[in-house]
């Protein structure tokens, strides 16, 4: 696939410029609000309006992202082009980068939008990953199944996050089924890792090379959703150290300039394995906004502008705990209750409906220790839960 070439890519945007956002989540919200602070303008595109990123921004534009005119017209308003969600089809980010720098680049988002290409690219450059297969008949699983054992999870190659379009597959008589599931689209076959613990990197490049990451958050997860994050993780420092490094050589690999989010896996036998790229922030690094010298945000700010990158400084241990629409079941939650200790922060992203497994908002919480960060972090989201006096 050939990518046009950016006619301004060495291009520092100051602020006061205007910042393009592709995609109109919470990230984008978060994104766009420490844009502000820097003094940028923010415009979003998505198909959507009345968006979390659309509260905050200065215009929100809604469209189709295969109408590249309109793509272009977008492109015209903004200084460069970024984006919060990665399934942007490729034309798109072309079309806009016809125009204006489009950072992290067209190259990056194709290669971290399919997950065979992603574990193909890593694996081709020397970094370590469950093994895998490519999946488009029923006669490739069966032979996958033989090859890497039992068990494994299926994914779709395209489209899958928070544990959608994947499935676990324990014994050969399970296979039928699961190849059905992935109904005609390609698939990908990952040998099941018996992890320790999940783990990710958020690390930024930028124009000219620098890097830097911030420290590895520890993650656990609830129905494939992230649930609670700490930092920093609770592992040998020799394995912090290589996880660090992983996630160096692979913005320098991609040839990144951004922020890119490594997920990865800590295995039993103690080994790291790479799990997942997202060529944006990420859920695991809300706590940064509270308990880090710069936030994700405005270090994506930083890195796709051109200007010097903040430090990734932890103040002090943090913990995050998602606010999933669950909780709205038995009506409004109890923010006085969960705010009642002080060492609490609330973040809610503006979503009018609350939906089973919808992320709307995240709880943050600092302590002397990750324990006690964790601590208050969980009691504060139970106590959304009691009854309104
Ligand atoms: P993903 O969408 O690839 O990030 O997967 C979502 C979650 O599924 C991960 O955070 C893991 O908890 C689990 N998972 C994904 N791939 C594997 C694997 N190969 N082995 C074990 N667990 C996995």
């Amino acid at each position: 696939m050939q990518f046009v070439q950016q006619k301004s890519g060495n291009k520092i945007i100051l602020p006061g410029a205007t910042i393009g956002v592709l995609g109109s989540g919470q990230l984008g919200r978060m994104f766009a609000i420490a844009a502000r602070e820097l003094g940028y303008r923010i415009i979003t595109y998505s198909p959507e309006n009345d968006t979390p990123t659309g509260h905050v921004a200065d215009l929100e534009i809604s469209g189709s992202y295969d109408d590249l005119d309109k793509i272009r017209d977008f492109a015209r308003q903004v200084d460069v082009v970024t984006f919060e969600f990665e399934n942007v089809p490729s034309a798109t980010t072309q079309a806009a980068s016809e125009i204006v720098p489009v950072r992290p680049d067209g190259h990056v988002l194709h290669v971290t939008q399919h997950r065979l290409r992603e574990k193909t690219f890593l694996s081709e450059n020397g970094f370590p990953v469950t093994p895998f297969r490519r999946i488009s008949s029923l006669q490739n699983l069966e032979d996958a199944a033989k090859e890497l054992g039992l068990p494994a999870v299926l994914k779709t190659a395209s489209f899958g996050y928070d544990g959608k379009g994947q499935v676990k597959i324990k014994s050969a008589d399970e296979l039928p089924g699961a190849f059905a599931r992935l109904n005609g689209a390609e698939g990908i076959y990952e040998a099941f890792v018996d992890f320790e613990k999940e783990i990710s990197v958020v690390a930024a490049r930028g124009l000219n090379g620098q890097f830097a990451a911030f420290p590895v958050f520890e993650n656990s997860h609830s129905n494939h959703i992230l649930d609670v994050t700490f930092a920093p993780a609770t592992i040998d420092p020799r394995l912090a150290a290589e996880a660090d490094e992983l996630a160096r050589g692979i913005l320098e690999k991609l040839n990144v300039v951004g922020l890119v989010t490594v997920e990865m896996f800590l295995t039993k036998s103690g080994k790291v394995l790479v799990n997942e790229l997202a060529p944006r922030t990420h859920n695991s690094g809300h706590l940064t906004i509270d308990a880090s010298v710069t936030s994700q945000f405005e270090q994506q700010v930083r890195a796709v502008c051109g200007l010097p990158l903040g430090s990734t400084e932890l103040r002090q241990p943090s913990a995050m705990a998602n606010l999933l629409g669950d909780l709205w079941e038995r009506g409004e939650p109890n923010w006085a209750a969960a705010l009642q200790n002080p060492h609490v922060k609330l973040h809610l992203y503006g979503k009018r409906d609350a939906r089973v497994g919808r992320k709307m908002g995240h709880l943050t919480a600092v302590g002397s220790t990750v324990e006690e960060a964790v601590r208050r972090v969980v009691q504060a989201r139970n106590a959304l839960v009691e009854p309104i006096p």
